[in-house]
C-alpha cells in the first residue's frame, strides 16, 4: 500500500513538472517603441501570472518598423508595441502585421480605438488637448482647437513641431471632421498666431508657457501630468477642447501580432491579458494614461484632471488621413 502511495505521489510529481515545464516552454518575442521601465513591469506581471516567458527589445518606432521588414519571415517578433495610431496603421500598411480575431479583444476595446481589419489593438489612451497658464489665460477664454486660431491668440500659441506623429495624427482627424478647406484655414490659422517657432517636444511647449513666451498649446496629456508631478503648483491646467463638438482627440498606445509571429497564438493570449481588468491599470498607470477598457477606471491622479468627451471617429483615419495631414501642414506653413 506504501509503495502504491509513492508511486501514485511520485507520478503526480512529475505530472506537475511536466506541466510546468510545458508552461514555461511558451514564450513570446516583443519589439517595443515604449520605454522598457514602462513595459518591463506588464510583461514581469504575466511571466508571474502565466509562465509564459517574454523577451524583448526596444528602439525607437523607425528603426523597429524597418528591421521587422528587413527580417521578413526570418523574424523572432511576435508581438509590436507602438504608440500613436498613425504608426499602428503605417506598420500594418507596410504589411509587418497580421489580423487577429479575438472576442475578448472585440469585447475589451471599443472599436474606435482598434482596427477595422483587427490588425492592431489600443491598450491606452492619451488625449492631446489643449494647455493653458493658470495666471494669464481663464478657461473661458478657451472653447475648441480651431479657436486657437482667433485673433486673441496672436502671439501666444506654442507648438510642438509638425513632424511628430502626433500633431500629424491630430491634423488627420481635423481633416476627417472639417474636410481639407476649412483643416487648411485652421492651421494656417495657428501659425498665424505662434509666439515663436515650434518645439521639438511637449515638455518644451509647457516650458515656453512657464516662461512667459506663450500663453496656450497643445499636448499630450501625459507629458503634463509628468510635469505636475515634478511640482504640484505648477501655473498650467489642461483644458477639454470641442466638447460641443467633435470631442477631444485622444490617441493610442498600442500592438499587434507580426505577420510572420513564431507564437501567434501566445502573442494573442498575451494581448488579449493586457486588455483585461488586471493588466489594464498598470499599463495605463505607468504612463499617467487613460485605460482604453472603458468600464475601468484611469488612476486617482490622472481622473482629478476632469472627464471629458472624446472624438467616437476611428482612429484608422489618422493613419489613412497621415500624408494628406501632412501636406497640408506644409502648405500652410507649420514646421
Ligand atoms: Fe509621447
Amino acid at each position: 500500500m506504501k509503495q502504491m502511495q509513492r508511486l501514485v505521489s511520485t507520478f503526480l510529481f512529475l505530472l506537475v513538472l511536466s506541466a510546468s515545464t510545458f508552461a514555461l516552454a511558451e514564450e513570446i518575442v516583443v519589439y517595443s517603441a515604449r520605454n522598457e521601465q514602462l513595459i518591463k513591469p506588464l510583461f514581469d506581471a504575466y511571466t508571474t501570472e502565466t509562465g509564459t516567458k517574454i523577451t524583448f527589445i526596444t528602439d525607437k518606432e523607425g528603426p523597429l518598423l524597418q528591421r521587422l521588414k528587413s527580417e521578413g519571415k526570418n523574424t523572432q517578433a511576435d508581438l509590436l508595441i507602438t504608440v500613436d495610431a498613425g504608426n499602428l496603421w503605417h506598420a500594418a500598411r507596410e504589411g509587418v502585421l497580421q489580423s487577429v480575431q479575438s472576442d475578448i479583444l472585440q469585447q475589451n476595446i471599443p472599436e474606435q480605438y482598434r482596427d477595422p481589419g483587427d490588425m492592431w489593438f489600443g491598450l491606452s489612451l492619451r488625449a492631446r488637448t489643449i494647455v493653458y497658464s493658470t495666471e494669464r489665460v481663464k478657461p473661458t477664454d478657451l472653447s475648441s482647437y480651431e479657436a486657437l486660431g482667433e485673433p486673441q491668440w496672436k502671439d501666444r500659441l506654442v507648438l510642438r513641431t509638425s513632424k511628430k506623429v502626433y500633431n500629424q495624427s491630430l491634423v488627420a482627424m481635423l481633416l476627417a471632421e472639417y474636410g481639407e478647406q476649412e483643416t487648411e484655414k485652421i492651421v494656417r490659422s495657428w501659425v498665424n498666431n505662434l509666439a515663436t517657432d515650434p518645439f521639438s517636444n511637449d515638455t518644451k511647449v509647457m516650458e515656453a508657457i512657464l516662461a512667459g513666451q506663450g500663453d496656450v498649446g497643445i499636448v499630450n496629456t501625459y507629458y503634463f501630468g509628468r510635469l505636475l508631478k515634478k511640482n504640484p503648483d505648477i501655473k498650467l491646467a489642461l483644458y477639454w477642447p470641442n466638447q460641443e463638438s467633435g470631442g477631444v482627440h485622444v490617441n493610442v498606445s498600442g500592438a499587434g501580432v507580426t505577420r510572420y509571429a513564431k507564437n501567434p497564438e501566445a502573442a494573442i493570449r498575451f494581448l488579449e491579458w493586457l486588455s483585461s481588468d488586471k493588466a489594464q491599470n498598470l499599463f495605463a498607470d505607468a504612463n499617467m494614461e487613460y485605460p482604453v477598457n472603458l468600464t475601468i477606471a484611469p488612476h486617482a491622479y490622472v481622473a482629478a484632471w476632469g472627464d471629458f468627451k472624446a472624438s467616437e471617429k476611428n482612429l484608422a483615419i489618422a493613419g489613412q488621413l497621415q500624408e494628406a495631414a501632412i501636406r497640408l501642414m506644409d502648405r500652410a506653413g507649420y514646421r
